[in-house]
């Protein structure tokens, strides 16, 4: 497979499409970024990779976070994490409130943003430094010490984040929420504001498409069936109330963040990340939607 000739050719045909969509500017330190970034970086399960444009370029990862804290809360917590957030898709917007009354307080699942409050919750009474742990996770993943939080945007979503108080203190009221909901809060803007690029989130989705060994080490981090668990969430809620557009349009197990990144696994082949910072009306990065497409209609490979 030319990977390489298949990402030129995905560059040349979606870069007149760059300006689709908006940048978020609800956080308004992710409104600052230059709207025209398009990267992409593809990495193989053989360890060759392919790329493109601005995919080394460190962005906001945004909602793509909830799958590191997802995976350290269920290996922590197991079984018992689904007592407190379920895995149904939510066909709402990823931070609807009104679905949270609907369900009395129990997320509909991890990747919308209430799910994620109450995951990060599982990780502050679990771990003795949960920002700290997360970091070290991601960097160890990556095989990159330099990834950090960026505290210009955590600051800015602390400023800002009026639903997501909102969904904490709903939650805490209905007896979700076992810490401080202003501490939870903190720990879930701090796990939102890390900066990545394509190439690192490319390599450290790897874990998933790689039947939970790392990418280079071959260590095995988790287990085959907490990969299973993972893709499956991130196939069927991946993507808010727009996952099932994304897998019938691109049919690969991913996730976004309003940063305008995706990150996609194609088990045993490859895990891909691509970034363009427009959105639609979703929250979904509307240029990297349609260059996975691309990506799966051209290689003629998807998981089905
Ligand atoms: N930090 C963002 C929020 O909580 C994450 C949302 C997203 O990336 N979809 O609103």
């Amino acid at each position: 497979m030319d990977y390489q000739a298949i990402l030129n050719l995905i560059e040349r045909e979606l870069t007149p499409d760059i300006k689709l969509g908006k940048v978020a500017s609800y956080i308004p330190q992710l409104a600052k970024v230059d709207p025209l970034k398009f990267g992409v970086y593809l990495y193989c399960h053989d360890s060759t990779s392919y790329q493109f444009g601005d995919s080394q370029e460190k962005f906001s990862i945004q909602s793509i976070s909830k799958v590191f804290t997802l995976i350290i809360a269920k290996e922590l917590l197991g079984k018992d994490l689904w007592k407190r957030v379920h895995v149904e898709p939510s066909g709402t917007a990823f931070n609807s409130l009104t679905e949270l009354e609907r369900d009395q307080g129990i997320p509909r699942n991890p990747f919308i943003n209430a799910g994620s409050i109450v995951v990060a919750d599982t990780l502050l009474s679990a771990l003795d430094h949960p920002k700290e742990d997360l970091l070290k996770f991601v960097q160890k993943l990556c095989g990159d010490d330099s990834i950090s939080y960026n505290e210009a945007v955590a600051a800015s979503e602390k400023a800002h984040g009026y639903r997501n108080k909102a969904l904490v203190n709903y939650m805490k009221a209905l007896g979700n929420i076992d810490n401080d909901p202003d501490d939870v809060l903190n720990f879930y803007f701090y796990q939102c504001s890390i900066v990545m690029s394509c190439e690192q989130l490319s390599k450290t989705f790897m874990l998933l498409a790689n039947e939970g060994r790392h990418y280079k080490t071959q260590e095995q981090v988790i287990d085959p069936q907490s990969v299973k668990r993972i893709n499956s969430i991130m196939q069927t809620c991946g993507f808010y109330d727009e996952a099932g557009e994304f897998s019938y349009r691109v049919g690969l197990p991913g996730k976004s963040g309003v940063g305008g990144g995706i990150v996609a696994v194609h088990p045993k082949h490859y895990s891909v990340a691509v970034w363009s910072p427009m959105l639609n009306s979703k929250g979904n990065s509307a240029l990297g939607m349609k260059a996975l497409e691309r990506l799966t209609t051209l290689t003629g490979l998807s998981i089905f």
